[in-house]
């Protein structure tokens, strides 16, 4: 890599910001929500379909390789053929929610961000990514392998996208780069289990509903019980905690328990409704002894949140502890409760092992267990030759000594081979000084990418493509 070859490619990422603007802002532009799989032409509905087809011809305007698959996924490379060399990104989007100061889908640039839903997650690092492949192109830069990018369009809604890539058996990189976090590198994603457990005994008619929860992946901050109406219950109520609150109405009494929300896979610092209610219901002796001890259970699993009473709670040295919430409650169709828990294991547990445990913990306590889903942890050891390239090259361009690191989230990363999370945004990025607290977020209203910061993750990833299409030829002689 010469001097001159450097400061020729910086130049050519500065003089397209411009443009890079532009086409990201019509990208953003099309309400690409992946929706479920409904027409087969479009499994993941028009809005997906559409943002699919515009990627794929703004990479062949400038003369890339566009490939389809059945509007699953897309491809952009070099050359036709294998490829050697991928970059996967993703054009589904999560829906764009309330609180919005601009408009989510006609975004615009404003004092050095462009802002609009996707505009980070993943849009952003989508369009860095193909103005990366045309830099090669136009610069006639000499590159050995083929590289290619990825165009998904289900990560947001459970990545069918790249479960059906895989399953009819598309070819896959050697080595995956996966732009959909912080830099320096993820280098080991925690494995997610979803089960089911169902009481086997139902309630009494005393129970007449049971609430919790939306989503499984999201600490519920309101739960509810609704109580067929006694009078003795009354005198009751009134020494309840100030999380809870009741009214009257209809011959029921409703009771609900409001608590502080957070992601499954950080819930320290959130307060679990679901927690909250059952508590309370034991404490206070709500109901008949009978479905106390059915509530039981469901407390205890929510007593920490590290999976202690399914006997699963455990650690690793690269990622961290075991967490477990139980986050959404539900009465089932034989008037038994259902909870869905939510568990984020270390990379070295084995998921087998902690559903066998999960398996007896619920026999013995009169619970059914249901497996929902299991995706196993991703890791690539930091020892491995091009992840000690990657971070040779990071700590050269930012002078920055971090190491890789582990997540409890998840990224394609966990589904490819030889995969690693690498950038593309900044550790502790600025927030966009004119957006209100707790906007401008991947997922948050107001969702805003700095064009700085990305143009800077551009020349660190021209750098890195160079490097890694050298070290394979090296390898080869
Ligand atoms: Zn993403």
């Amino acid at each position: 890599m010469s001097d001159a070859l450097l400061a020729k490619m910086d130049a050519w990422i500065d003089a397209h910001r411009e443009e890079l603007i532009g086409d990201l802002i019509r990208l953003i532009n099309v309400r690409s929500v992946s929706a479920p799989p409904d027409d087969p032409e479009n499994p993941f509905g028009q809005g997906c379909a559409d943002a699919l087809s515009l990627a794929l011809e703004m990479g062949q305007e400038k003369g890339l390789y566009a490939e389809d698959y059945l509007g699953y996924v897309g491809r952009l490379s070099l050359t036709a053929g294998d490829a050697d060399l991928g970059i996967w990104a993703h054009l589904d989007v999560v829906p764009e929610g309330e609180n919005w100061v601009y408009a989510p889908f006609d975004a615009l640039y404003q004092d050095g961000y462009v802002i609009g839903r996707g505009a980070a997650d993943n849009k952003g690092p989508l369009i860095a990514s193909l103005y990366l492949l045309r830099l090669i192109k136009e610069l006639d830069i000499p590159f050995q392998k083929n590289l290619a990018l990825y165009l998904g369009t289900n990560e947001e809604a459970g990545m069918a996208d790249l479960i059906f890539y895989n399953d009819s058996g598309y070819q896959l990189p050697k080595i995956s780069l996966v732009p959909d976090c912080a830099f320096p590198l993820c280098h080991a994603e925690k494995g997610i289990i979803e089960v089911k457990l169902s009481a086997m005994h139902a309630f009494s008619p005393s129970v007449l509903g049971l609430y919790g929860g939306l989503a499984t992946n999201v600490v519920p901050d309101s739960a509810q019980i609704a109580i067929a109406y006694d009078e003795a219950l009354l005198l009751k109520l009134d020494a309840l905690p100030k999380e809870l609150s009741y009214e009257v109405e209809d011959g029921a009494i409703l009771l609900t328990a409001r608590g502080i929300t957070g992601h499954t896979a950080f819930p320290q610092g959130s307060q679990n409704a679901i927690r909250l209610l059952c508590e309370a219901l034991l404490k206070a002796e709500l109901l008949p002894p009978a479905d106390l001890d059915l509530l039981y259970f469901i407390s205890r699993i929510n007593e920490d949140v590290y999976g202690t009473a399914l006997h699963i709670d455990c650690s690793d040295e690269i990622s961290g502890r075991l967490t477990a919430v139980g986050s959404v409650l539900r009465l089932n169709g034989e008037h038994c409760a259902e909870l869905i828990v939510n568990i984020r294991y270390p990379v070295k547990a084995a998921g087998d092992r902690l559903i066998a445990s999960i398996n007896t913990a619920c026999a013995q306590n009169r619970f059914r267990m249901e497996l929902l889903k299991d995706s196993h942890p991703a890791f690539v050891p930091d020892t491995t030759p091009f992840v000690l390239e990657l971070m040779e090259e990071y700590k050269a361009f930012t002078g920055d000594d971090a190491k890789p690191y582990s997540m409890a989230g998840g990224t394609y990363a966990r589904r490819l081979p030889n995969a690693v999370g690498f950038g593309m945004g900044w550790q502790n990025p600025p927030q966009p000084p004119f957006l209100p607290a707790g906007h401008g977020g991947a997922h948050a209203p107001d969702e805003a990418v700095e064009i700085d910061g990305l143009l800077r993750a551009m020349k660190l990833y021209a750098r890195v493509l160079l490097r890694l299409d050298a070290a394979g030829q090296a390898a080869k002689e």
